[in-house]
Formats: structure tokens, C-alpha cells, sequence
């Protein structure tokens, strides 16, 4: 009730700041709902229960046309949120559920997106009006760089790291990993042993000590590097193609 109501907008009060046109657009006070439903390319619907289907309630002293009044407070007035993060830190925090592609899409895209651009020009503040104006300047499009940006930059610090690596974990039946081959190749492949995998390797990997006996496949790209380059050394010098950080 402290932090995560939102308004109450709407005819109760029509001069909340998210009333535009009478209408609020945050789209408050929201439907009740018997159970989160993922809408397409939206936001999703929590569930939002009823007083009369144990949803909590509450009451607020709100100032109506001058008069104090006590309004009942439902979940439909309720921004979406994390119980432990408010129990933690006290403060107002909406939290969404973010689990459609569009959503991971849309978080990544800030990564790959590049330094802020502007269409912007550059004017001498001196020498009154009567300066001659250069159309070709009044379009630059430049990058805008700020001081805590730039030092990061020129201090050459990473910009985005992603660990562990992605790696593609094959999975296959014994003998089952794919071969390729072209014409050339086809007799040597089809004569030699098939060429080591992430998860043959992996099982190489877990004859190697105690330590790795106990370790998960899914875990191995956090502790062990993939050696694409050496798919062979398996064969030559009895290792494996994963190797420590
Ligand atoms: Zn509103």
C-alpha cells in the first residue's frame, strides 16, 4: 500500500498526472483476473483477485473535492512487484515478468546498439544575428559523447562482457554425432575414429580427477574452455577438448 499503488486516477481523480483525455494511461485501475495470462506482444495480466476470492484490500484517506474520504483500495491498484525487494529496500520497484522473446530481444538490442547519436549544430554565441547560415552544418549527425562515457573509452574498459561463453552443448546417442564429410574426405572420415564432440569430450573430462567426476555437463562452459581448433588432440595425446580457464 505504501509504495506499489498506483493513483488512484481515473473519476476519483481526474488530475492525477497519468490522466490524459479523462482516461489513464497506465491503463489503471486494472481488470481483476484469476490467473497471469502471457498477452501477445504486451505486457502480461497478473492475477489480480477479487476481495469476495481472498484478494487483500485496503483502505486510503483521500482528498475528493476538498473532503477527506476512506476509499477502498483492491488489487486492481496495484503496480506489479517482487515481495522480497520491497521487504528489502522499502521503495517503490515494478517488477514485470519478462520471459517472451520480444522482451529478451528488446534488453539485448541496448547492448549492440552503439553510442547516442544526435542531429545537432554547433553556434557562435557572439556576433549577434547576421551570421551566415551553413545549411550542411545545421544537419550534422554526430555521436555525443559524455565525460564518464568517454573516460571509460579511452581507459579502453570493457564495454560488454558475456561469461561464460555461449557454447553449444551437443547431445547424441554413443556413435550417434553428426560427421561431415565432402567428397574428399568422405574414405578418411568413414576409416577414422568420428571425430570428438562437447559431450564425448566431456565424458573424457569426468575420468580426469575426483573434482570433474561430480560436475555437471550444463555447468562444464562455466570452468572449462571448448577447443574447437583441437577436435583431434582426443585421439593423439589421450586429453580432452576442454580445458581449464
Ligand atoms: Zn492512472
Amino acid at each position: 500500500m505504501a509504495c506499489m499503488l498506483h493513483g488512484p486516477c481515473g473519476p476519483l481523480n481526474p488530475s492525477c498526472p497519468c490522466m490524459v483525455d479523462n482516461k489513464c494511461t497506465k491503463n489503471y485501475p486494472k481488470e481483476f483476473i484469476h490467473c497471469t495470462e502471457q498477452g501477445s506482444d504486451s505486457y502480461p495480466k497478473y492475477r489480480r483477485r477479487k476481495p469476495e476470492d481472498r484478494g487483500h484490500t485496503g483502505t486510503i484517506r483521500m482528498n475528493i473535492n476538498g473532503r477527506f474520504v476512506n476509499q477502498l483500495i483492491t488489487n486492481q491498484w496495484i503496480v506489479p512487484y517482487k515481495r522480497v525487494l520491497l521487504q528489502q529496500l522499502n521503495a517503490h520497484i515494478n517488477v514485470e515478468i519478462c520471459s517472451s522473446i520480444q522482451i529478451i530481444k528488446y534488453i539485448l538490442k541496448y547492448v549492440n546498439k552503439g553510442f547516442d547519436k544526435a542531429v545537432f549544430e554547433l553556434q557562435r554565441t557572439e556576433g549577434g544575428n547576421d551570421q551566415m547560415v551553413d545549411e550542411i552544418n545545421l544537419f550534422q549527425n554526430a555521436r555525443y559523447v559524455g565525460s564518464s562515457d568517454a573516460a571509460w573509452r579511452i581507459l579502453a574498459h570493457p564495454i560488454h562482457e558475456h561469461f561464460p561463453p555461449i557454447v553449444q552443448l551437443a547431445v547424441h546417442l554413443k556413435n550417434g554425432q553428426r560427421i561431415m564429410f565432402s567428397a574428399n574426405t568422405a574414405l578418411e572420415r568413414a576409416q577414422g575414429p568420428p571425430p570428438a564432440t562437447t559431450l564425448t569430450a566431456f565424458f573424457e573430462l569426468c575420468h580426469e580427477d575426483n573434482f570433474t567426476r561430480d560436475l555437471k555437463y550444463v555447468d562444464a562452459p562455466e570452468l572449462y574452455t571448448w577447443n574447437k581448433s583441437t577436435k583431434m588432440v582426443q585421439e593423439n595425446t589421450g586429453g580432452t577438448n576442454w580445458k581449464k580457464w
